[in-house]
């Protein structure tokens, strides 16, 4: 029997082959490592609060969080017993529920560009439902994306992608036609003066800039003061819809995102990860007048069987009750600022180039001097050395996102403990470098 099961990022994509000798009735379990960076593979049993346990009974404090979703501790017991008591009502409806317009109302409260919303099942869908909208509402083909970022692996936005792609170093993926990319356009991140010169070259034909506001899936890049505001205004100047892919950054760096944060309001914006909780979600929302184009309202087609699932909803809404809370924000940014600053002495303590920030819950470092504004910048960092620190944390029990293409997430039941073993465990795997 052979069997693949791989994770949004292909990295801790793990091949089991189990043989079974017939005779003796027993059965070996060899596990071969299609990852990156891990030396072996590591197969998760348990999660609790900000720690993990693989099935050979090692313990792992936890940077990866799910991906994203586990902002406020994996397994946290009040979302655990709010999908007990939802659970015995059914799992799926088929129907509208009310739990829908519970999470519903929050996002909207929450989220600047957010007027009306409509979830879905996963940040992919999220993104691939928008585009189709922007299109729609615009009446044009063309979208722009930026190099290294990320948004699902629909066929439109396998150009240049970030995440696993980058990783792996995959082309523009095979099975993705070329008519299905002929209208997506793409720039440098940070890179004002091509954004120019692609209005100027397609005037008329873009329907919409999409762009990770900061961006996770090339590692942590921020954007340049100028960038975010050059876009919104030139978006607007040509009648080009702006998309926020906030499927990683929404309820992450701020509550309202990084809409909030850095105070610039996009027409359409994508979510996913923390609104379900730890659960399967997307959603994308908007302007009004855009978002009326959605069927049943509008005509522009978008369904699914299990959206707005009771169980998803649950999980969103307890989770976002969490980060309401007073202090989470600033909770978030101390131990961030904490964690990356030692590792970035650590790593500069033993001769290594290195450079990283942070964002309250969200961090990255890069094996290089630095700057990084863009993918460039980053693949110009050392990622067999990456490679090695990955492997020596794991080996130190922690688990860090296994690429250097990848962002780090802190969440509230990360303790100073945590923090302060992290950054022990980095000093020594740096002098071991
Ligand atoms: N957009 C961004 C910014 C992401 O980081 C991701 C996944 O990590 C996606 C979209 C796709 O979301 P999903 O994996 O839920 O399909």
């Amino acid at each position: 029997i052979s069997r693949s099961s791989s994770s949004r990022c292909c990295l801790s994509s793990v091949k089991m082959t189990v043989s079974v000798d017939q005779k003796k009735k027993t059965f070996t379990l060899e596990k071969s490592e299609q990852a990156f960076n891990a030396a072996k593979p590591i197969i998760i049993d348990s999660v609790k609060g900000s720690h993990m346990w693989d099935i050979d009974g090692n313990e792992y404090i936890d940077y990866v969080g799910s991906w994203g979703p586990a902002i406020i501790g994996h397994a946290d017991d009040e979302v655990l017993a709010a999908l007990a008591e939802t659970m015995k009502k059914g799992t799926s409806f088929g129907a509208p529920c009310l739990l829908e317009n519970v999470l519903a109302e929050m996002v909207i409260s929450a989220v600047p560009s957010i007027e009306m919303v409509r979830f879905v099942n996963s940040g992919t869908e999220a993104c691939m439902g928008v585009l189709r909208l922007a299109r729609a509402f615009t009446g044009k083909t063309k979208l722009i994306k930026f190099e290294g970022c990320y948004h699902g692996h629909a066929d439109a936005f396998l150009v240049k992608a970030g995440s696993g792609v980058a990783t792996l170093g995959l082309p523009d993926s095979p099975g993705v036609p070329k008519a299905a990319t002929s209208n997506t356009l793409t720039a440098p991140y940070n890179d004002i003066a091509a954004i120019e010169e692609l209005f100027k070259t397609h005037k008329g034909e873009i329907a919409a800039v999409i762009l990770e506001p900061v961006v996770g899936n090339s590692g942590f890049i921020t954007p340049t003061p100028e960038f975010l505001n050059s876009i919104r205004s030139i978006t607007k100047e040509n009648d080009t819809l702006l998309i926020f892919d906030e499927v990683m950054t929404g309820f992450r760096l701020a509550y309202g995102g990084a809409q909030e944060y850095y105070g610039i309001t996009p027409d359409l914006t994508t979510l996913g990860k923390i609104i379900g909780g730890g659960l399967p979600v997307g959603a994308y929302g908007g302007r009004r007048d855009i978002m009326e184009m959605v069927a049943p309202a509008g005509p522009m087609y978008q369904a699914g069987t299990l959206s707005g699932n009771p169980l998803a909803m649950t999980a969103g809404i307890h989770t976002l009750k969490r980060l309401q809370r007073s202090g989470t924000y600033e909770y978030l940014d101390k131990i961030t600022s904490q964690l990356i600053e030692g590792i970035l002495d650590a790593g500069k303590k033993g001769g290594h180039a290195i450079c990283g920030g942070y964002i309250s819950g969200m961090f990255g470092f890069f094996f290089t001097e630095g700057p990084v504004y863009n993918f460039e910048d980053a693949k110009k960092s050392d990622t067999a050395k990456f490679a090695k620190f990955y492997r020596g944390m794991l080996e130190e029990g922690v688990y860090l996102a296994p690429s250097q293409f990848e962002a780090g997430f802190t969440g509230l039941a990360h303790t100073p403990e945590d923090i302060q073993r992290t950054i022990d465990a980095a000093e020594k795997v740096f002098r071991q470098l």
